[in-house]
């Protein structure tokens, strides 16, 4: 059994992807293709915003978000504690402090009386500057963005949705990536929406926040690529990346989606009452980065993975070590409130086999062992 099988979705589609990727090659339209710019009006149109600027990475997308609002040394952005690294790296890249908010213990996203008893505590220090909140799309689970945006305006906080696992999700049909001042996702193979490499987009309904995107993607261009008129990256997504992303957002939209939506009704019926299982809020679809488990403590959790693992199952840790306890973050982050849940989880998530194509007796057979160990 695989955790997430590309495999399996490359011999469903491989006659359009074959095909995609061998029209790149034939036209040698390696940078900036068509298929860029037809990818990026597609990803926007299924978003529901006014612009999508691909780029070479999710982290890349975060950054140039960080860089189109100018954070840097002094401001203050808010970030969960319990999400992948990128996600507060990027707040240090600029020099600016990451400020770790502890999460929801059923939704895994950051917890919004959390987000604003710390925003009050940095306030009431006067030394930060509070400026940005990055809610993460934890698992494929839209964060609570009602709740945030009040938030945010209330402490005059810009919103940086990192969607780089909340790709396809929703709330209330409004969709992940259409969220904040800035929204980003990523396309790292096992994400929702992979391509066969690296990739990223950044989302915005804002035109001159679109208009700098476009400018910090190649390298601070102005009128044109040899005319620099602020520092920049270099982060550009590859047209056989777009072309292969294109085939696979049709098959994303038209059954994968509800397909592996299926797959968590399945698991949650039949685990419910053994283990605790993800809370999709009323009004809220996830698009199922990760299906992940609760367990009663981490003994429980590590020999669970182990008799999983012997009746080959694999399962993962997502995540092992909260964000306030990685050494990276020693120097230029802040820890102001408890973030006991953070630590809670880190012991007891365990992430179980999820994936478009998880048959029925996949299911059965994950559900069966985890059954006869507990
Ligand atoms: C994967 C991920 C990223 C980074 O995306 P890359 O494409 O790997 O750079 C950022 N944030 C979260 C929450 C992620 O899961």
């Amino acid at each position: 059994m695989q955790f997430r099988d590309l495999k399996q979705q490359y011999q469903m589609l491989k006659n359009d992807i074959d095909n995609a990727m061998i029209e790149v090659a034939t036209n040698c339209n390696f940078i900036n293709g068509q298929q860029v710019k037809d990818l990026e009006q597609e990803l926007a149109e299924y978003v529901g915003v006014k612009h999508c600027v691909t780029c070479a990475n999710g982290t890349d997308a975060l950054t140039m978000a960080m860089m189109a609002w100018g954070i840097k040394a002094g401001d203050a952005v808010f970030v969960p504690d319990f999400t992948f690294f990128s996600s507060g790296e990027i707040v240090s890249h600029a020099g600016a402090t990451p400020v770790f908010v502890d999460v929801n213990m059923d939704t895994f996203n950051i917890s919004t009386e959390s987000l604003e008893l710390t925003v009050k505590q940095v306030v009431a220090d006067g030394k930060l500057v509070p400026k940005a909140v990055v809610a993460v799309d934890l698992f494929g689970l839209p964060a609570d963005f009602n709740a945030i945006r009040k938030i945010a305006n209330k402490y005059g906080l810009l919103v940086l949705e990192d969607g780089a696992q909340g790709f396809g999700g929703n709330i209330d049909g409004k969709m992940a990536c259409s969220f904040g001042d800035i929204s980003t996702t990523s396309f790292f193979p096992a994400k929702p929406l992979g391509c066969y490499g690296d990739g990223g987009a950044v989302f915005t309904d804002d035109d001159n926040t679109a208009q700098l995107l476009e400018s910090i993607r190649v390298h601070g261009k102005g009128k044109m690529k040899y005319d620099n008129v602020r520092i920049g990256l270099n982060s550009r997504l590859d047209t056989i990346q777009a072309a292969i992303l294109s085939v696979k957002l049709k098959a994303f939209r038209d059954y994968e989606l509800a397909n592996i939506n299926n797959a968590a009704v399945q698991y949650t019926a039949a685990l419910a009452g053994i283990v605790k299982t993800p809370v999709i809020p009323e009004g809220f679809y996830s698009s199922w980065a990760q299906y992940t488990i609760q367990l009663a403590n981490k003994e429980t959790r590590d020999n669970l993975q182990a008799a999983l693992k012997q009746q080959g199952i694999p399962s993962m840790v997502y995540y092992p070590k909260p964000m306030h306890l990685q050494e990276a973050f020693n120097e230029s982050a802040v820890t102001i409130g408890m973030l006991d849940n953070t630590v809670k989880l880190c012991d007891t998530v365990l992430s179980l086999p999820m994936h478009p194509y998880l048959k029925d007796k996949d299911v059965e057979k994950v559900v069966g062992v985890i059954k006869k160990h507990l």
